[in-house]
Order: C-alpha cells, then structure tokens, then sequence
C-alpha cells in the first residue's frame, strides 16, 4: 500500500524532499496481565530497535503511534503481533520525510484512551464500516447522523460533509457532550475519529445509553484516506505528531479553515509563541510573521514570549515537548 509513496517527493523550501521514512498509528485492546511488566519489555525493545514515538500500554492493551525507517517498523510490527494477544493488530501506516516525534515515549495508563468511564468493553462496541461501505453509506441518501469524535480544534480544519463536530476541547468531556446533544435513539449514528480508537470506547458508551444502530469507520480517517482517497472529506486531518496536519482527500485540497490573525484561509497549525499562552490555533504564514506566532497582542509583549523563527514556526510539537507540562498531556490524553 505504502511502497509507491516511497517514491513521492514533495517540494519543501524549493530542495525535493524523498519520504523516507515510515510512520504507523496502532492499538488493540487485549487483556494484558501485567501492564508495567509488559511495558519495561516493550520500551527496551523499542529503544533497541532506535524508533522514535508515543506507546501507552494498559491493562485494556496497547495503543501507540511510532515512525521510523519501513525495515525498523516491519521489525516492529511482526514483533507486536508475535505477542500473544496481538496477533491481529492493525496499523495505519504513511510517509514522512522527517522523524515527527522528539524522542520515545513509553508507559503505562489506566485507559489506552481516556474517556474517564468505567467498564466500557469494546468488544461491545458499534458495527464496522469499512471504508468503502462508510463511503456508500454517504452515497447511499440513507438517514444518520454522523458524530466527529475528536476535539473540536482538530475538526475545524477537516471532517465529513454533514458530521456533528462537538465543542470539546478534550475526549473527556464526550459523555456530558452525548446527554446535552438530543440526538434521537431511533437514529442511525455513523461516527469516525483519527485511526478509529476513540470509536472503540464511545460507541460502547452510546449503546449502553439506548441507541442501537450504532456504526464506526474502521480504521478512521486515515484507513478512509488510503483507502477511498478521502472522497467526502473536507479540508485535511489533524494528527498528534510533529507534522500536525496530513491530507486526506485527494482531489481536494482546498483549506476550510481560516487563520485566526488574517481571515484568510489556512490550514496550518501554531502554538502561541507565547509559552505561557501556548494556545494552538490555525494560523498562516503570514499572520505568523505578522504576529510573530503569538495569538493576540497580549501575548506579542509576553515576557515568556519564544523568539520566532519563520522556517520553525509550524513545528510546534517538539517545542511542547521542551516547555509543556499538563496542558500538553491532557490534549494526549485525548487521543
Ligand atoms: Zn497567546
């Protein structure tokens, strides 16, 4: 699936770039016995192997995002599935012309994805829609109501025609967003989410609370972009990687979203400059260098204010890794 991209180069400050290296998006759940045993295994193993990336291992089993080279990753993958449990694991995979992670991390959390609700099982969870029946779905003029499980700064710049986008800055805050929303329980709920484990957890949680024609896209927004070549998708999808922000429809590539300092349309991500402000919002090129990355003129005379640098100023990620604390990991809570 992967192998033509290799050869895809992409013009970056005017020097061709080759992707050259791999990134892959995972998780399963699966029983797993001794969380912390498990993961002190698992981190050697991958410090060994030299990946870079984000792991989270529970007693609900694992979910992790990693890059490295295509042989480092195929050494990994077959490593994952020869471990009892895992067997079937899926993953995402894309290309990438740099590392987009700072370092490895690898540990343990109660929930591999935090929704804050106890005893929710996946194997409960909604009916599958693989890409192309979501896309005939779509086509198919049926009534739905299609939910965007993500966080509401990551749908505005890209999400299904049609889809509800719930104003939530966190997957916490899902459950209460679900009692207020009046979505009727007779009604068919297609829902989708990055690469699908947020489906997992709150497609339980609906059926549990009465609705019963529940559906997931498996494999989420980025199995329907390989696969269906994003068709109904607009604008592209964020991910919690150093690239920020992939494409998803093929045929179009047009922003929906708009910079926040110019109005104009944009598609790219910032953090606030203003490291304690740090806010991310989508911003362009030129109301980074109008507002030197900061969010508003307030955080411009910041005495915390980072200097900008134009060529680094949409590579927040490895920033928040130096500077954040809470406020960063709660946003990776909510993958
Ligand atoms: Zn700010």
């Amino acid at each position: 699936m992967d192998a033509p991209m290799a050869q895809v180069s992409a013009a970056v400050n005017g020097k061709q770039k080759i992707k050259m290296y791999e990134v892959i998006l995972y998780y399963k759940f699966t029983d797993v016995e001794d969380a912390e045993a498990f993961c002190k295994q698992h981190k050697q193993y991958l410090k060994d192997l030299g990946v870079k990336g984000r792991v989270y291992i529970g007693r609900e089993g694992i979910n992790g995002t990693l890059a490295g080279t295509p042989d480092q990753m195929d050494r990994y993958k077959k490593y994952l599935r020869s471990l009892d449990g895992f067997e079937d694991t899926e993953f995402k995979e894309d290309r990438a012309d740099e590392i987009p992670f700072a370092k490895l991390i690898c540990k343990v959390r109660d929930e591999i994805v935090a929704m804050h609700v106890d005893g929710l099982d996946p194997a409960e969870g909604g009916r599958y829609l693989e890409p192309s029946e979501w896309r005939q779905m779509i086509e198919s003029g049926e009534d739905y109501v299609m939910i965007d499980v993500r966080n509401h700064y990551e749908s505005e710049i890209g999400h299904f025609d049609g889809a509800v986008r719930p104003e939530v800055e966190t997957f916490y805050e899902f459950p209460q967003w679900l009692d207020r929303a009046g979505i009727p329980k007779e009604k068919k709920v297609l829902m989708y989410c990055t690469g699908g484990i947020r489906c997992e957890k709150f497609s339980v949680l609906m059926k549990k609370k009465g609705w019963e024609d529940v559906n997931q896209l498996h494999g989420g927004i980025l199995r329907y972009a390989k696969e269906e070549d994003g068709k109904h998708y607009k604008g592209k999808c964020f991910v919690f990687d150093d690239r920020l922000v992939v494409p998803v429809n093929k045929e179009n590539l047009e922003p929906i979203a708009r910079c926040e300092i110019t109005g104009q349309p944009a598609d790219s991500y910032i953090n606030c400059s203003n490291m304690a402000c740090n806010k991310l919002f989508v911003c362009s090129e030129e109301g980074a260098e109008q507002m030197e990355g900061c969010c508003s003129e307030e955080c411009r005379k910041s005495e915390y204010k980072r200097p900008f640098v134009p060529d680094n100023a949409f590579k927040p990620f490895r920033k928040w890794y130096n500077y954040f604390g809470e406020d960063f990991k709660q946003r990776e809570d909510s993958r």
